[in-house]
């Protein structure tokens, strides 16, 4: 598929206008310098789908803080690149092309700009350089097993004793967990008014005595989501992240950045290529035949979705970076995505014979497999995986209730 970057997004103020050439000249020093320095086998991983950990996320992380582009969305007062909108996608866009493994969002997107807006000088020199050099991870602990959906009701509770505050509760399908340093934990420091008020957003360390990870074993096999208990957890009064009480607009803004992932859709059109060639190879050898046929169908709807996902990401990038991005937009961003993720991956699996599944899942994950083999384990391990699109950072019905509410005052 050809993608040519279109021009006609409002440039935000203060951005130095470029012509075409520059942006050529960018998207071949990008490709130039992923081509050299991202390892072989790490490119392999990506291209065949296979799930990242810290381990993988933090070797690419390190090479690109070490060319100074660990940051791409950041300001450059902040350790970032201070790219524009174009460059940022066009970033987004070339790493995806060359399969090159993408950023780890909860530090870079999520907490980050959190506390570059809210957060104290002292925060800002303690945590911003090692989330861009990828010394120190973060995971998101906001749900409850009382509060997915209808977040406010979260109980976890900080009370506070002097220079510090002890927490009490429990978070659920936290992401990362296991292998993270720190979690943005939202948590309870008053039942007074209403339930939006009273939240407030800590830094929690996880090597803090009190807590403990247990995994939850997703459908597709995976150990990435997690229970985390706390019990007792004295948390330093300096790790409250804004103001006490606050916490739910601080929660608001990383969700809405949350829902806007500028790699996701580069992703998906790249892995949508890769079902258009196995397709169109398919088509080659084996002619026409109704369920192919269906397939092209499917692909076509498919490809016409992504390049409507592609304008609104670009357009909301730009929105974010005015400062007027709307909640509507991101949620409206995300269902479309979730939906499309989930329409690729049904039809690369339905190409990829589903009575290969249940084998294709065997107990031992570890046992050596040929290239292709791997390939196909991890086309179904990534359909199981998508179903979960549609729920994690807010499902697709609460998505629809945002998008209904802003619009229409639903
Ligand atoms: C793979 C994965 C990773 C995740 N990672 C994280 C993480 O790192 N950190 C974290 O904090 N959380 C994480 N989550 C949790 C995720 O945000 C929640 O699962 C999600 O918000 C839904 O909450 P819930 O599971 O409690 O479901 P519920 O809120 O109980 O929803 C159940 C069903 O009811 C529907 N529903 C609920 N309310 C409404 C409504 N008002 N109108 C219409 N329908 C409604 C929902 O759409 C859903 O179909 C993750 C989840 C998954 C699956």
């Amino acid at each position: 598929m050809e993608h040519v970057l279109s021009t006609d997004y409002d440039t935000p103020p203060g951005t130095e206008v470029r012509d075409d050439a520059f942006y050529e000249a960018f998207r071949a020093e990008l490709r130039q310098f992923m081509e050299a320095n991202c390892p072989p086998e790490l490119r392999t991983k990506v291209r065949n789908a296979h799930k990242m950990a810290r381990k993988e996320y933090s070797e690419w992380q390190r090479i690109l803080a070490a060319k100074g582009w660990g940051a791409p969305g950041w300001p450059v007062e902040y350790g970032g690149t201070g790219w524009d909108l174009r460059q940022r996608y066009l970033f987004e866009e070339v790493s995806a092309e060359l399969d090159c493994p993408p950023l780890y969002h909860h530090g870079l997107g999520h907490i980050g700009p959190v506390i570059m807006h809210f957060g104290t000088p002292e925060q800002k020199a303690r945590f911003l350089p090692r989330i861009i050099d990828g010394s120190e991870w973060w995971c998101q602990g906001y749900s409850e097993p009382g509060a997915g959906s209808d977040l406010a009701s979260l109980k976890t509770s900080a009370v506070r004793q002097g220079d510090h505050y002890v927490v009490n509760g429990q978070k659920i399908w936290t992401s990362h967990a296991q292998e993270a340093d720190i979690m943005y934990t939202l948590v309870r420091t008053s039942v007074e008014a209403r339930k939006q008020q009273g939240i407030t957003l800590l830094a929690i360390p996880l090597d803090t005595p009190g807590i403990e990870v247990r995994p939850i074993h997703t459908i597709d096999h995976w150990h990435h989501v997690n229970e985390v208990f706390l019990r007792d957890v004295k948390v330093p009064v300096e790790n409250c992240i804004g103001e006490e009480g606050t916490g739910w607009k601080y929660g608001k803004f990383l969700l809405d950045r949350e829902r806007l992932s500028p790699a996701s859709v580069p992703r998906l059109i790249r892995q949508l290529e890769q079902v258009e060639k196995v397709l169109l190879e398919r088509l080659r050898e084996q002619g026409t035949s109704p369920s192919l046929h269906g397939a092209l169908e499917r692909l076509f709807v498919a490809r016409a979705s992504a390049q409507g996902a592609r304008e609104m990401l670009l357009s909301a990038i730009t929105e974010e970076i005015q400062g007027t991005l709307a909640s509507s937009k991101s949620s409206a961003l995300k269902l479309h995505a979730s939906e499309l993720a989930q329409a690729i991956s049904s039809l690369a699996f339905d190409l990829a014979a589903p009575e290969l599944a249940p084998r294709l899942l065997p107990d031992d994950e570890e046992a050596p497999v040929s290239d292709a083999e791997d390939r196909e384990r991890q086309l179904v391990h990534t359909y199981l995986f998508y179903r979960s699109r549609s729920i994690a950072g807010g499902t697709s019905e609460v998505q629809k209730n945002v998008i209904a509410r802003e619009l229409f005052g639903a």
